[in-house]
């Protein structure tokens, strides 16, 4: 069932997506529901056997809703909305065919048309969440009670009985739908995930930057802000941890910096593993002060932490990024990093310091 699959906090995201992967397929059902009405008007003419001017008007009145749909439904991206929207045409297309019936002498294949609209809605659902589904298409049924108080259908008992096993059967169809979506869309975040992250030490890999840099100038989402703090962290001598006590043991090691950053940091901050024992990390809106102060924090951290191999230690490289192309900034962080390496390790040091320096 799909509350054992997606949890609720999931689930709008769930249902948004839901609603983008069928969008296409909802409204171009959506579009072919109204031609059909309109189309209806043959069969009209074949029971009057003549032109069947009475019933036009009420099958060009699909053509109210249907130019609304055409208008709204691009602007649209919300999948409630969306939903008003695709129901309108099936429910638009349900009331101009009760009204078309009013002028028809032969009532009896209303039922045929009736049980026609079933798979107008069975289309419309599969982009909707299936809880909004319900309701709405039984209001098909109630469509039908209402609608015979006028009309009064010839075998209305065996139009209702026909109707229900449809609606059922088309709401079990839709929940088995909604329920195969869940495990593509359960499989498409695991796969989405997994290609950002990096395996050893579960931060970011740099496949993470697809998601926080613009295609087109290279900068970086940062958000409103638009400034950010780019810190560059190297383990210092990490070659000699390595060649002393095995390469899982510098696993281990890196495992074990990578969660000191990790807990220094903001949940909106950003870690990514640059390299092999070079991280970057990109702290959103932060000022310069407060990304040294992180900085330090990183670095004394890591010095103190025991990470059951040995003591290890990172220097740091801090760049300020105040938008345009990121690669700037980090190259500055870099070289402020460079810096700090030529200068003993173990140390932070601001690219903006670096450039004091030199004038
Ligand atoms: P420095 O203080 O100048 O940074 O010296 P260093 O020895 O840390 O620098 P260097 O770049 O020469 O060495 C980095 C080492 O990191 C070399 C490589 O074997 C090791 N390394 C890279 N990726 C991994 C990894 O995934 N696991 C382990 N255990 N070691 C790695
Ligand atoms: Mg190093
Ligand atoms: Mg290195």
């Amino acid at each position: 069932m799909l509350k054992n699959k997606i949890s609720r906090e999931e689930r709008e995201d769930f249902y948004q997506s839901k609603y983008k992967y069928f969008r296409k397929v909802s409204t171009f059902a959506a579009i072919i529901t109204a031609l059909c009405e309109i189309s209806y008007f043959v069969s009209d003419c074949q029971i009057f056997g003549r032109f069947a001017y009475e019933t036009l008007v009420p099958r060009l009145s699909i053509l109210v809703p249907l130019i609304l749909f055409i208008i709204l439904a691009p602007k649209v991206t919300d999948y409630k909305k969306g939903a008003l929207l695709n129901y309108l045409i099936a429910h638009g297309a349900m009331w101009a065919t009760i009204w078309a019936i009013v002028y028809l002498p032969n009532k009896d294949f209303s039922r045929e048309g009736f049980i026609i609209m079933h798979f107008a809605f069975l289309a419309t659902g599969l982009a909707i969440p299936l809880k909004i589904h319900i309701p709405v298409h039984g209001l098909l049924l109630l469509n039908i009670i209402v609608s015979n108080t006028f009309n009064h259908y010839p075998h209305f008992d065996l139009m209702i009985s026909l109707a229900l096993p449809l609606y059922i059967g088309c709401c079990v169809l839709l929940y088995i739908f909604e329920n195969v979506y869940a495990d593509q869309y359960l499989m498409t975040r695991e796969l989405q995930k997994t290609s950002i992250t990096d395996s050893l030490t579960e931060v970011y890999n740099r496949n993470k930057l697809e998601d926080i840099v613009d295609e087109k100038d290279e900068h970086l989402k940062v958000g409103h802000k638009l400034e950010a703090v780019i810190l560059m962290i190297d383990i210092d001598y990490f070659k000699r941890v390595n060649d002393t006590y095995g390469h899982d043991s510098g696993d281990k090691v890196l495992v074990s910096v990578a969660e000191q950053i990790k807990k220094c940091i903001r949940s909106t901050d950003i870690v990514i593993r640059w390299g092999g024992e070079e991280f970057v990390v990109v702290l959103s809106g932060a000022e310069s002060s407060v990304g040294l102060n992180i900085a330090e924090h990183i670095r004394s951290g890591v010095e103190s932490t025991d990470n059951e191999v040995c003591p290890v230690t990172v220097s740091v490289g801090v760049s300020r990024y105040d938008g345009g192309n990121y690669t700037q900034a980090v190259k500055h962080a870099d070289e402020a990093l460079y810096y700090a390496k030529e200068h003993g390790r173990n140390l932070v040091v601001h690219y903006d310091d670096l450039a004091k320096d030199e004038s």
